[in-house]
């Protein structure tokens, strides 16, 4: 009855609801919900056929709010509590389905589809609402019906969490790093650590943290306004709402010792706040989209005091900046005894690029030529090491080597910290230069780049599973 009308159903997407059935389908490279019987609500258009009721409705907010309210596993929901969780950024709102095929084959990985900085919102012209709703409809489609998390990522402000949670977000990642004080200061501070001068801690992994008083003052110093402001942030938001909490302390210059690490988790739990999970700033670097750089036997190391201190106040290590780390993958798999939650994000954008290389090579050229000279005014939000000499020169590559230009660490960077230049840049008339041809070709190759992703980000579970 459907296919008369020129719809192709997407078969999990087939929902009951009281006498209605509900469902997605696609036709004109456009997908639609189609409601058969009661239309319950929906907005769009009515056509009678065989003597029924068939509403044709498009993917607008509104229709995401009903569809959330009857079928609440497209709404996200609690689960950053579970052993395994994974942050699943998708810049570019064309990500969850290819992400959904791949948790489908890892029923214990709790996601978080929706997933999303301040940062990354203004650089790709999105909001939250837009995060949310692609989520929505994807879930519904894929009938995914095993619950997702949506991260209100990197807040700072007051004003960016109460956003955040009208948006509908379940979950808040409190960014400090403009809270955490790692200038040396000029007047002598109080120290509001002390105490904890003498104590010696024994961990669970056999190590003991001696403290001095250096380490209380040091730690003060630093951690005490940020402390306060956890405080206020979890009095105000979090405390008796339902709401998982991330607490982010990774975007500052030095790693976070042991020792601070400890008497943060100390305060914390004296304070009464309840957090799921903390990121630390490690040992050795984790820049975007590359793998670890540093001394891995010492990170693994520390990473062992770390996961106790852990296990000893009970939350779990978030790993920022997490993708295409695989060299550690493993070491956090098992350290962590398969008991974390890792943030991905411009690694799924970076697949995008890759589908780019592989189908549009021309249109490739076109934007890392772009990414070239845009690199500069990028590389301010970012911390990385990208040389860009070591990019091969485009007009030395045929079209078959490009997509290995996604192998190439300072490429990757290159194109992973321009993508906002990229998806906003305009010709002289005021026309987006790449943003609309970057979606048509994503809307034509979609389950290409759901493939690339499955691969990708698979290769990241299977590492840091041990499978
Ligand atoms: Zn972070």
């Amino acid at each position: 009855m459907l296919e008369s009308l020129g719809f192709k159903v997407y078969e999990k997407s087939i929902n009951q609801y009281k006498d209605s059935t509900v469902l997605m389908a696609r036709r004109d490279d456009e997908d639609y919900i189609v409601v058969v019987g009661d239309s319950l609500g929906f907005e769009g258009k009515t056509v009678e056929k065989d003597g029924k009721h068939i509403l044709e409705a498009k993917k607008t907010h509104g229709n995401a709010q009903l569809l959330r309210k009857l079928f609440p596993f497209t709404a996200p929901a609690r689960g950053l509590g579970k052993e395994i969780s994974m942050g699943l950024g998708d810049r570019l709102g064309e990500a969850t389905d290819g992400h959904i095929m791949l948790m489908q084959k890892y029923p214990k990985v709790f996601p978080v589809f929706a997933q999303q900085s301040i940062r990354e919102l203004k650089l790709t012209h999105r909001d939250y609402v837009d995060v949310l709703d692609v989520v929505t409809f994807s879930t519904f489609k894929n009938g995914y019906k095993s619950g997702y998390g949506a991260d209100g990522d990197h807040l700072k402000t007051p004003e960016e969490i109460q956003y955040a949670i009208d948006s509908g977000v379940s979950m808040i990642t409190l960014d400090l790093s403009e809270k955490i004080h790692q200038e040396p200061m000029s007047e002598p501070v109080q120290n509001h650590l002390e105490a904890y001068i003498g104590k010696s801690v024994s961990l669970s992994c056999g190590h003991t943290i001696d403290i001095t008083k250096e380490d209380t003052l040091e730690t003060s110093m630093i951690y005490h306004d940020a402390l306060l402001y956890i405080e206020e942030v979890y009095k105000r938001f979090i405390e008796n709402k339902n709401l998982d909490f991330e607490i982010s302390m990774d975007e500052t210059a030095t790693p976070t010792k042991p020792v601070q690490h400890y008497i943060i988790a100390s305060e914390l739990k004296k304070l009464g706040i309840e957090f799921q999970s903390l990121a630390l700033r490690f040992i050795g670097e984790f820049q975007k989209g590359i793998d670890y750089i540093g001394d891995i036997k010492r990170f693994e190391q520390e990473l062992i005091i770390h996961q106790a201190i852990a296990d000893e106040f009970d939350y779990k290590l978030s790993i920022h900046s997490g993708s295409d780390k695989f060299s550690v993958f493993p070491i956090i798999g098992d350290v962590t005894k398969q008991r974390f939650h890792i943030k991905t994000a411009g690694t799924n954008w970076l697949e995008a690029v890759l589908l780019v290389a592989i189908k549009e090579p021309k249109f490739y050229r076109e934007m890392h030529a772009f990414a070239l000279d845009a690199f500069e005014k990028a590389r301010a939000y970012y911390v990385v090491t990208t040389d860009l000499s070591k990019i091969p020169s485009l007009n030395e590559l045929s079209d078959e080597q490009l997509p290995d230009l996604l192998k190439n660490n300072d490429a990757r960077q290159l194109l992973h910290i321009t993508y906002g230049e990229i998806l906003s840049a305009k010709d002289e008339q005021s026309q987006p230069i790449f943003h609309d041809r970057f979606y048509k070709i994503l809307n034509k190759y979609h389950d290409d780049y759901s493939k690339l992703l499955e691969n990708h980000i698979g290769r990241h579970l299977s590492a840091l599973l041990g499978e």
